[in-house]
């Protein structure tokens, strides 16, 4: 059996945002008898504007240095508890700064012995989609309306894999993160999403099931059923991840991700090894020990 989470492991040693350390993440992984886990801190962000709310005291050099610091933890982490559960160290990504985020995505990747990478969207134009209800739609009146706000976020998403060709492709359907339970988007965002899940399989990447709204009360899993059934026809795999933000989140939810793809008829779920890449394992044989 295997039981594992590919993006997540966030903690409030390296993350203003989570709870507890990193070793305590990783601690808990083990107990709840995960096989793989992989930890993907936030890329660090290198302009004032934007940081993280709660990161203002950290600074930009704050957040480099702290980046650095989880990578060494991360590293002697899977060295200390290597013979008991596959921990993979990767980052999950920005994209910012504007404009020069993949060659910035790209450095952090090269400068650093990561075995993988989560490619995220958290913004668009340098403003966050998933911070405040109230931003959101801000955002979504700026730009001219609810579909011009889906295009702008699936052609940014779909610009991300083409450019850093992510092995886990993050919680492609983010910006509905505050829309009512069973939203559905309109008929050109879901042309410009089929257009993302091109270029995710097109550059071998695998979508990121993430459980994180189930656990917040924000919907269904991302992606939601209408996104996972398309990726399903057009054969693009996925994985686990619990988002999880601190010890007591590991694996929170992952049950109701593995239901989701079940329901979307995924028969197989895709499994990293740092030595192996990516494993397709029957969905039968994933399972909470
Ligand atoms: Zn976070
Ligand atoms: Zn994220």
């Amino acid at each position: 059996m295997s039981w594992f989470s590919f993006h997540g492991g966030h903690s409030g040693q390296f993350c203003a945002h989570a709870k507890g350390t990193l070793r305590e993440v990783v601690e808990r992984a083990i107990a709840l008898g995960f096989t793989h886990y992989g930890l993907s801190e936030h890329a660090p962000r290198f302009r004032d504007v934007d940081l993280y709310p709660g990161e203002e005291a950290l600074g930009t050099t704050g957040l480099e240095r702290a980046f650095q610091a989880y990578v060494a933890e991360a590293i002697a982490l899977r060295s200390e508890y290597g013979d008991r559960i596959e921990l993979l160290i990767g980052f999950e990504t920005e994209t910012l700064p504007p404009v020069i985020w993949p060659d910035t995505m790209r450095r952090l990747r090269e400068e650093n012995p990561f075995d993988y990478m989560v490619g995220s969207v958290h913004d668009i134009d340098g403003r966050w989609v998933d911070f405040s209800r109230a931003e959101t739609e801000r955002l979504k009146a700026d730009l001219g309306g609810p579909e011009a706000l889906h295009l702008a976020w699936f052609q940014q998403m779909t610009a991300m894999v083409e450019a850093l060709r992510p092995e886990v492709v993050g919680h492609i359907d983010l910006i509905r993160k505050f829309e009512p339970r069973g939203f559905a988007f309109g008929p050109r965002a879901l042309l410009a999403a089929e257009r993302l899940l091109e270029a995710v399989r097109a550059t071998g990447g695998v979508l990121d099931l993430n459980c994180a709204p189930v656990r917040n009360g924000y919907g269904a899993a991302y992606p939601q059923p209408a996104l996972l059934d398309m990726a399903e026809r057009m054969g693009v795999g996925v994985t686990l991840g619990d988002d999880s933000h601190g010890p007591e989140t590991v694996g929170v939810g992952l049950e109701a991700s593995l239901a989701a793809a079940a329901t979307a008829g995924y028969r197989s779920i895709q499994c990293l090894s740092a030595k192996r890449g990516w494993e397709t394992v029957p969905i039968e044989r994933v399972s909470r020990p």
